[in-house]
């Protein structure tokens, strides 16, 4: 296993592992269940909600997926529903993940 990502929240760490996986990335959250019940834990990236991959010969591939969640885009945050498969996805993706549709405009 390789920690590929570490999120500020479990919501993020749950939507960048379940895009690795629908990219046939096997991937997989820990660190969730330190958050909260722990008031004294310190917030370091051993408690934080990461995402792991089991293949590190993956990783490049899941960085890139991961840059592109991450790069900032302005005025299309709001998330969308991919009108073919039905997917939910980031404000900031322009094709779906999971079926490879693109966007529509509006
Ligand atoms: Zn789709």
């Amino acid at each position: 296993m390789q920690r590929i990502f570490v999120a500020r929240n479990v919501t993020e760490a749950h939507i960048v592992s379940g895009m690795l996986n629908a990219a046939g990335i096997k991937a997989e959250v820990r660190g969730q269940y330190l958050a909260g019940g722990y008031g004294e834990l310190p917030i370091t990236v051993e408690t934080m909600p990461s995402v792991w991959i089991g293949d590190p010969a993956q990783g490049p591939n899941a960085r890139s997926l991961i840059a592109e969640y991450e790069r900032p885009t302005v005025g299309k945050a709001a998330p969308w529903r991919c009108e073919q498969c039905g997917e939910v996805h980031a404000g900031q993706f322009t094709a779906c993940w999971k079926c490879g549709r693109e966007r529509r405009p509006g």
